[in-house]
Parts: C-alpha cells; sequence; structure tokens
C-alpha cells in the first residue's frame, strides 16, 4: 500500500466544487491582489480563531518580520529563538538587522526549553520568538512569566499551529503578535504562498498592515516607505473555501495521531510523541523517536511508505549559521533527539488501515534488526 507523505489532492477532490468555484469567482470579479476576498478572509480568519486583529501578508516569513520590525526591533537588538524550525524563525530576525540566539530544545517535546532560556538572555535581548512546531504548544506559561519578567516582547511563529491551543487560550494569543503561514502544506493551506499576522493590539496591527501595504493604508498616501506583502485574491478565497473545514481536518489528524500512539506505543526501540498537558496538539506532524533511523526510513521508503525529518540539520548547524560557531555541546538535548526525530505520514485524509500499515511495517523493521 502506497502511504504519501501528505495527501493534498485528496483534500482538493473532496472539496472541488467549492474550489473550483472559489478561484473562478476571483478571476470574474478581477480581485487579484487584496480586494474583496482578502478583506473577507481576514474577517472569517479573526472570527474563527477569536482575535480581533488579522493582517494578511504574502507568505508566513514576511509576517514574521513585518512583526519584529513594528516592534522596532533592529541592529544592536538580540532575539531568542529555539534551534530546531524552518529558516523563517532566525533569518527573519537577521532580516531586522538584530542578532540571533539559538536555545536547546525540549527533548520529550520538542519545542524551546523554558529552562535554557534565562542563560541566553543579555541587556541586548528584545523579544523571545516561540514556535509550536509540529503543532505541539512550547510551555507558555512559563515562557510568558520569563518575558514579563525581563520585560521581552512574546512573539509565536504559528505556521505549524493553526487551531492548537493550551487551557483555553489558543496558540498566538499569548504575546504581542502572531505570525501564520498558509503555504499548501501547513494545515490550513493556500494553492500557493499566504500568511499573516494576528494581533488583539489594534494600533499595532493597523501599523503592520501599513508597512506591509507599501506604507499605505489608503491606496497613494504612503506616511511612510513600507514593503510589499500582499495576500492574492485568488489565495485568500480558496483559504475561505476551506476555512469551515479546519476543525473538522485538525480532529482527523488528531486521531490519526491517537491511532499511532495505539499501535506504536508498544515498540521499544520508538518513542511516541508526548502531548503537552492540558493542550490542544494540531498535530502538523507526528513525530517519533527511533533506533536505527536511516536504515528504517529505507526499509519504509521500500515499502511505499514517504518519511520525513524535520529537520535534518538544525539551525545552529547550517552553513548559514557557521559564523555563530556553534558546537553540538551547546545543545545537549538537540544532540540527543536529532538524530532520532523521524516524521510519518500524516493528513486527514489518512484511513486507519494507513495508519496500520505503517505501524506493523516499523515493528516488522525491528523484528528483523
Ligand atoms: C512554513 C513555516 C514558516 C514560513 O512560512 P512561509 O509561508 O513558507 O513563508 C515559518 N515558520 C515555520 C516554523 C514554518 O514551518
Amino acid at each position: 500500500m502506497r502511504v504519501p507523505f501528505a495527501d493534498l489532492k485528496a483534500q482538493y477532490l473532496t472539496h472541488k466544487n467549492e474550489i473550483d468555484s472559489a478561484i473562478f469567482n476571483v478571476i470574474e470579479d478581477g480581485s487579484f491582489i487584496g480586494g474583496k476576498y482578502v478583506d473577507q478572509f481576514e474577517q472569517e480568519f479573526g472570527k474563527a480563531y477569536g482575535v480581533k486583529n488579522v493582517v494578511s501578508c504574502a507568505n508566513g516569513t514576511d509576517s514574521l518580520y513585518i512583526i519584529m520590525k513594528m516592534l522596532g526591533i533592529g541592529p544592536g537588538d538580540e532575539v531568542i529563538t529555539v534551534s530546531n524550525s524552518w529558516i523563517s524563525s532566525s533569518e527573519t530576525i537577521t532580516q531586522t538587522g538584530a542578532k540571533v540566539r539559538f536555545v536547546d530544545i525540549d527533548p520529550d517535546y520538542f519545542t524551546m526549553d523554558e529552562t535554557s532560556i534565562a542563560s541566553s538572555i543579555t541587556k541586548e535581548t528584545k523579544a523571545i520568538l516561540v514556535v509550536h512546531l509540529y503543532g505541539q504548544m512550547c510551555n507558555m506559561n512559563a515562557i510568558k512569566e520569563i518575558c514579563d519578567k525581563h520585560k521581552l516582547y512574546l512573539i509565536e511563529d504559528c505556521a505549524q499551529s493553526h487551531f492548537s491551543s493550551l487551557g483555553n487560550t489558543r496558540a498566538g494569543l499569548f504575546g504581542i503578535a502572531a505570525s501564520f503561514s498558509f503555504y499548501p502544506g501547513k494545515n490550513l493551506g493556500a494553492y500557493g504562498d499566504a500568511g499573516c499576522i494576528i494581533s488583539n493590539d489594534d494600533d499595532f496591527a493597523l501599523k503592520c498592515r501599513k508597512y506591509s501595504k507599501h506604507g499605505a493604508l489608503k491606496k497613494h498616501f504612503h506616511e511612510i516607505e513600507g514593503i510589499n506583502s500582499r495576500m492574492d485574491g485568488i489565495q485568500a478565497s480558496i483559504l475561505l473555501a476551506k476555512l469551515p473545514y479546519i476543525l473538522d481536518w485538525t480532529s482527523k489528524r488528531i486521531q490519526v495521531a491517537e491511532w499511532y500512539n495505539d499501535y506504536l506505543g508498544d515498540i521499544p526501540q520508538i518513542i511516541i510523541p508526548k502531548k503537552r498537558e492540558n493542550t490542544l496538539h494540531s498535530y502538523h506532524l507526528y513525530v517519533i523517536k527511533a533506533e536505527n533511523r536511516t536504515q528504517l526510513m529505507s526499509h519504509l521508503k521500500a515499502l511505499e511508505i514517504d518519511t520525513l525529518i524535520h529537520y535534518p540539520t538544525p539551525l545552529p548547524f547550517m552553513e548559514a549559521y557557521g559564523y555563530l560557531k556553534h558546537q553540538i555541546k551547546d545543545f545537549p538535548n538537540l544532540a540527543t533527539t536529532r538524530d532520532h526525530i523521524l516524521s510519518l505520514p500524516i493528513f486527514p485524509e489518512m484511513t486507519q488501515d494507513m495508519v496500520k500499515f505503517v505501524a506493523d511495517s516499523i515493528r516488522a523493521f525491528y523484528h528483523a534488526n
């Protein structure tokens, strides 16, 4: 049985009519950039998410950059972020002119290790940028306390955590502002690049809006110089068509994760992902820790089961950050984790039979090896 890592086509075929007409409407109306579908998406996403302001952007990298830039972060400042993420989380810090400070991960939850933050705070530190990686919430109570104590901005990268929550608070609503990506493969995905900023601070949201649209809230009235980070009408319209289903898709991801937990829980060479207490994990990714990972991956590949590693090289060890001269001993938890993390296929349309096949194939591998 072929098991793809994700299946965007299955989702499209289920909602083909709605998505096709969403695209067609934009073309008919000529609302290609900004316009009524983008305005409507901002309103609907804000309503669904429970946040006052949504500022649409061209992608989920710009949105991080804009947040930091509008907080006044720049040369001479430092921003703390996590050592295992997609490069957007750190490259946007550098883009503002500030310096990146990487901290270790928590070996059980894979998110920023809150106990490693304190030693990275200097008098230049302006903000902590957390990433709710794989859909797992960071320890926000502890991190918020650190931010309050040291008067640091708290910024959330929610590119992998649409509708995740801790207690009654959704990802993205703990700090001044948060960033979302709607890259096609994310839990809520467009058919191209798209992203947004959310904030309950009206003034801050307006500032971000202005900057992202060439410094103008009204066409041709440029109060400042900004950047061009607009959402396409077609992307907004597709997102509007998909938005009503996101909670259902999230429940289905959780169901897939629970099947995996049941089938894999007793394999001694596997550690199933631990979910932080009192949270909703949106399972953008289902990441196990596996012994003999490389061989396991090729065994699964031969059976047409796709797996991936998020991420094969942690950020501090990318060539781009060679100048920081990090050594693996700077990140002891990352050191014990990075060679074992393995992302198994997960998507809302995944069937119990598929999950069982993946799990049985993993079990068979360890029986034989
Ligand atoms: C996908 C992703 C981004 C960037 O989103 P784009 O829309 O591709 O720019 C940022 N941070 C994390 C953690 C991501 O996974």
